[in-house]
């Protein structure tokens, strides 16, 4: 075994030992405080409902150690084992045509890949979700989703992939440019499509109907100089009783989206208080930021999958193939051994976002329906109110119930 090698099983051996230990500390935390509920929540939510939490919590979290084991397994069978190698030979003897070749080795590596993690996801759906009585799922959604997940593949994601490889093979040295420029303009034109394409594939949108709440939302999107083309109620309750509601789409193809199970649990005061946060990340430019930075990222990630496929490194991971092709998937492979490092920092920035948001809602409807609003989702999700404080750190997109309430409260 020679340097580089080493070094990176050494990586993937830190990357999965972090993450097993931030893992067990969450466990652990969520364990120790399962007894009681915490002080300022001692009030609205019942010791039951606060250990329904903590063994929601804990089952997923053993649930994610396993998962990561297994990915952990995947990642090497793919590279050291010579797993990429051997299906990259596969797809030279499938066709002479190299990008055919890549397409075949791409889906080779999801067909194989999810069917490997099939276990885990059928238990989780239908063994810990259902026992938590979360899951709606039936085995023919199930089914039908992941058939639905294939012929989008086939549908966008062939042709954008072939589009990659073209450019890759024959665009000379700045193909990463023009892949990036292809990439983010696909990206924009999805985030347009997916609203009045894509998701009505999976779910069902009807207008909301409710003449008062809707008279209610439109007095708040008036005040505030916003518009939308609608707002939709999905039945989310379909697959799960996990509640939501969103804000989807650009310009004048902006939708309002309510999980119809949060219509059921919320009152009208608390529709507005979640609404008016939504209403938050748009004045504050979260979405439009978040797009900006998400293509700096997509540039440097480009340009270091150039510098990686002219580099000796790939013969050191397992593939000696010299298809630029090949070395662009592994390159995708490994990279979150690295990129997870840069999980703290996304996670702060969206914590921070969230804060900016409940702030604007605080102004523009009332911090106590959307603190009575967020113990209604955190007690109807299951979400434990007693988060390990370096976990959440790393992890948590949405601040700590604590302190966000903490700061909703603040006058
Ligand atoms: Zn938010």
């Amino acid at each position: 075994m020679n340097a580089t090698s080493l070094i990176f099983l050494v990586l993937v051996m830190l990357w999965v030992g972090i993450r097993l230990y931030l893992n067990q500390r969450q466990l652990q935390h969520v364990r120790n405080h399962r007894h009681a509920v915490p002080k300022p929540f001692d009030n609205t939510i019942s010791l039951d409902e606060h250990k329904k939490a903590a063994d929601y919590t804990a089952a997923k979290g053993q649930m994610s150690n396993l998962s990561l084991i297994l990915e952990v397994l995947l990642l090497l069978l793919w590279t050291s084992a010579g797993g990429l190698q051997w299906l990259s030979t596969q797809a030279a003897n499938f066709s002479d045509h190299t990008i055919v070749r890549g397409l075949f080795l791409v889906t080779g590596l999801l067909v194989i890949s999810s069917i490997i993690q099939l276990p885990l996801t059928l238990w989780n759906t239908f063994n810990i979700e259902k026992k938590f009585g979360f899951n709606n799922t039936d085995l023919k959604t199930f089914i039908l989703d992941r058939l639905k997940g294939l012929i989008l593949f086939a549908a966008i994601g062939l042709p954008i992939l072939s589009l990659i490889f073209w450019l890759l093979q024959q665009a000379g040295s700045l193909w990463w440019i023009y892949c990036w420029l292809i990439w983010t303009g696909f990206g924009l034109l999805l985030g347009w499509a997916y609203p009045t394409f894509i998701a009505p594939m999976f779910n069902k949108f009807s207008e909301l109907e409710d003449k008062d709440l809707l008279l209610k939302i439109n007095t708040l999107l008036q005040d505030n100089g916003f518009d939308a083309s609608g707002v939709y109620v999905m039945d989310g309750s379909k697959r799960s009783s996990h509640g939501n509601a969103y804000f989807t789409g650009f310009g004048k193809s902006k939708r309002i989206v309510f999980f119809d199970t949060l219509l059921e649990s919320l009152t009208h005061d608390q529709i507005i208080a979640v609404l008016a946060h939504e209403l938050g990340h748009f004045k504050h430019k979260h979405i439009v930021k978040g797009l900006i930075v998400n293509a700096i990222i997509t540039l440097i990630g480009f340009y270091l999958i150039d510098r990686f496929i002219h580099s000796p490194l790939p013969a050191t991971l397992g593939v000696t193939d010299s298809s630029q092709i090949t070395l662009l998937v592994l390159f995708v492979l490994v990279s979150p051994v690295l990129s997870f490092y840069l999980q703290p920092l996304f996670s702060w920035w969206s914590r921070k976002n969230e804060f900016e948001a409940d702030e604007f809602a605080k102004q523009k409807s009332s911090a106590a329906d959307l603190v009575s609003a967020l113990l209604q989702m955190y007690k109807d999700n299951a979400s434990s109110l007693t988060p390990d404080p370096l976990y959440s750190r790393i992890y948590y997109s949405h601040p700590p119930a604590h302190e966000r309430i903490a700061a909703l409260q603040q006058a």
